[in-house]
């Protein structure tokens, strides 16, 4: 009987930070954790709640070869996080920048939770360059 296969192992990017915190390679308030993905709270918070949810693994952006049950992990995670950040009945918004236009400062796939005060209904704000 054939052995079976080994999972792929997660790429990883020795110079990423995102990757630096997966690996607990700096020190990070974790909120939740699964094989697949961990999340943080955002070093510089712009609502009461701001957690992120990454995938262990790096990938830059969605479109990069995430597998699906990686992506499932990530937006599986959110009502999770937003019950142990008591934002589940308040609510919370789920931002994903991705790519340049979006303005994706760190290249590592995340998704920003935010909540704990009232927003308002507007999500964009365009560059004014453009
Ligand atoms: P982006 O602009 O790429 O959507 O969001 C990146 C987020 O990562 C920002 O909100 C920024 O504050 C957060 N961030 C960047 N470096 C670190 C870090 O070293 N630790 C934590 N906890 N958050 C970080
Ligand atoms: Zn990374």
């Amino acid at each position: 009987m054939a052995a079976p296969s080994k999972p792929t192992a997660d790429p990883t990017d020795p110079d990423c930070i995102f990757c630096k915190i997966a690996r607990g390679e700096i020190a990070t308030r974790v909120v939740y954790e699964t094989d697949l993905v961990i999340a943080f709270d955002d070093a510089h918070p712009q609502a009461p709640v701001h957690t992120l949810i990454i995938p262990k693994g790096h990938y830059a952006h969605l479109s990069d070869g995430m597998p699906d049950e990686v992506t499932t992990a990530v937006f599986s995670a959110v009502p999770v996080v937003a019950r142990i950040k008591g934002v589940n009945q308040s609510g919370y918004r789920i931002i994903v920048n991705n790519g340049p236009d979006a303005n994706q400062t760190v290249g590592h796939v995340h998704a920003h939770v935010l909540g704990g005060c009232p927003m308002t209904h507007g999500m964009i704000r365009f560059s004014e360059e453009s």
